[in-house]
């Protein structure tokens, strides 16, 4: 392996005099204790190099190895369930110390595996070879996606070390001895059979995102939001309730108590579908601010890369990231110890396209084997002072397709979650319409329309109402505030702690839409009819409304027709009022 000596050290970044070929991106080990760090530019007869570990100590002449392989991480049944630092490598309790530094720490948890393979098959690159046992998702063996070839010996059933051979193949560049776990470089996007559209949302089970702004599966979107404005909160309650396969969750560079708390909770928490450990199906990637920053800025691309490995197995997968600012700052810090020219707020002028990287590995394929998978990408943004035109925030907002604007006077008014209807998006909802319809709710777009232009309307008659008074607006624009209240307090509030809220299947959400549809047409025709909007105001009736979400759980969601009742009766009994009043 080529070698090379340490001319110059600062910080996680160094500059090394080879004495050899390396590549960009190829792993290396530094120093006596072999530290794990990556090439990543190549300067005449210099490296320049990041270390994924605290470089305390080094100093110039010491040795620098090259590995001859990209910066890679082992993908393998014993992902699942686990706790990792930003190259895969397992982290323990949460201690001082997370882990000990040096290459080569490896996994070899055991497994019982089963072929589904014989020997004189022929095996494509992607395709299964066998499946360990086990709960949950996840556990078939792959042949990596850049290999192929007929089998030479495969191990028979029984229990195996993960990264014991278990299989040999017969390739076009010869013999190829592989174990159940395989590398794969974490920039590399892993190939796919075919790139698909999006055609289905991924539900959330919150009423604010499935119904106003869905993500689809496959698809990316940015959670951005000031300190305590609910990203964590939201990334949990997505992680536990959105449906998907697995859940890649990672941890950067946020505090280590924030990151503590998750690490406490998510191992903790059972999976509602199953009544089995959550973790079962839930990878944990954490870099704290103490760990390596070097090591912050690999941990997204690790954490995709883990997400497209399962993909590949035919499975749905969300990918949370919190923070992609910490993850950003990394970069900075990065960029500033190479002595690079700093862009906009000091980050360098790939930011953009680093993050575009990242964000164009959220996919729904056909994968080699066949069938399908998805990446869905929800990434957190901490935009200092919540300022929304700051560069990672304006810079993620061109490569996501749902924008979910955290709002910092909503949180104030304990108003959750926090998003803001007026500074989110979706741009996938033609194309989700569909899958609506296929729910039974046809009118999903049209309903998801009024209530966005019922809030714009409030926004705009709440600036109007504070200059001339709400009793001096006409009833029809008092009403449209009465109306936002509702739709406010009624449905986009939604508490993840909550039992019988925290989560809210697109069929209640939609018998919920109905009724408050309904609601809003009556009381638009009493209106027109004559109606005080304080006699509508003083309705018992909009009480329960208010109150649908914690009154009618998941099981008594047909109850809810009784509350239509009393929406009817209340507007006929108003209208008898009305005509008594005239007569
Ligand atoms: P951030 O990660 O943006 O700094 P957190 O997610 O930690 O903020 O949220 C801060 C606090 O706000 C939480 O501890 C919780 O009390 C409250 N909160 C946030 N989101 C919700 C929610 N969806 N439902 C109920 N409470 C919430
Ligand atoms: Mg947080």
């Amino acid at each position: 392996m080529s070698k090379a000596r340490i001319r110059w050290i600062g910080g996680p970044v160094l500059k090394a005099r080879t004495e050899g070929p390396f590549h960009v991106h190829e792993a290396i080990a530094v120093g006596a204790q072999r530290l794990l760090g990556e090439v990543i530019q190549l300067d005449g007869d210099l490296i320049v190099a990041q270390v994924y570990e605290d470089t305390t100590g080094l100093k110039p002449g010491d040795p620098v190895e090259g590995t001859g392989a990209a910066l890679s991480v082992s993908l393998g049944p014993g992902i699942l369930g686990h706790i990792f630092d930003g190259l895969l490598r397992p982290l323990g309790a949460v201690t001082e110390h997370w882990f000990e530094p040096g290459l080569g720490v490896r996994r070899n948890q055991e497994f019982d595996f089963t072929p589904c393979a014989a020997a004189g098959d022929s095996l494509a690159p992607g395709q299964p070879f066998g499946e360990v046992a086990g709960h949950g998702p996840g556990r078939l063996c792959l042949v990596p996606p850049d290999v192929s070839g007929r089998i030479v010996s495969i191990a028979s059933a029984g229990r195996h070390a993960e990264d014991e051979i278990v299989l040999v193949l017969e390739t076009p560049a010869g013999e190829r001895k592989l174990a159940m776990q395989h590398d794969w470089p974490v920039r590399r996007p892993r190939p796919v059979a075919a790139r698909l559209l999006a055609d289905a949302p991924m539900v959330t089970g919150q009423r604010i995102l499935d119904t106003l702004f869905p993500v689809a599966r496959g698809g990316r979107a940015a959670l951005p939001g000031g300190f305590g404005t609910g990203k964590t909160v939201l990334q949990e309650s997505l992680a536990k309730w959105c449906d998907t396969d697995i859940i890649v969750y990672v941890g950067c560079g946020e505090r280590g108590n924030e990151m503590a708390e998750v690490l406490d909770e998510l191992p903790e928490l059972e999976d509602p579908r199953t009544g089995r450990p959550l973790m079962e199906r839930t990878v944990i990637i954490a870099n704290t601010s103490n760990m390596p920053v070097a090591a912050r800025e690999a941990s997204i691309y690790t954490a995709i890369t883990v997400a497209e490995y399962f993909r590949d197995q035919g499975l749905h997968v969300a990918l949370m990231a919190d923070s992609t600012s910490r993850w950003a700052e990394a970069l900075r810090e990065v960029s500033g110890r190479l002595g690079e020219l700093p862009g906009e707020s000091g980050y360098p002028a790939y930011l953009a396209s680093r993050l575009a990287d990242f964000y164009e590995r959220a996919s729904r394929v056909t994968p080699l084997a066949g069938g399908e998978g998805s990446v869905t990408v929800i990434g957190a943004v901490s935009p200092p002072a919540g300022d929304f035109s700051e560069p990672v925030t304006s810079h993620t907002k061109r490569y996501v397709r749902s924008f979910w604007g955290l709002d910092r006077s909503r949180a104030q008014a304990r108003f959750y979650p926090a998003i803001h209807p007026l500074s989110s998006y979706a741009e996938d909802v033609d194309t989700l319409a569909r899958w609506w319809q296929l729910q039974g709710n046809p009118d999903w777009k049209s309903h998801r329309r009024r209530l966005l232009t019922l809030l714009e309307q409030q926004a705009r008659l709440e600036r109007m109402a504070r200059i001339v008074g709400k009793d001096a607006l006409p009833a029809e624009q008092q009403l449209t505030l009465l109306c936002a209240d509702l739709v406010n307090e009624g449905f986009l509030r939604q508490s993840a702690f909550s039992p019988a809220d925290r989560y809210c299947s697109p069929r209640r959400q939609t018998a919920m839409l109905k009724l408050m549809m309904r609601f809003m047409d009556l009381a638009e025709e009493a209106i027109a009819q004559g109606a005080a909007p304080d006699d509508i105001a003083a309705m018992p009736v909009l009480r329960s409304l208010q109150r649908l979400g914690e009154e009618y759980p998941e099981d008594r969601v047909d109850e809810m027709t009784a509350v239509a009742a009393v929406v009817e009766s209340a507007f006929s009994r108003l209208a008898r009022q009305e005509t008594a009043n005239a007569g």
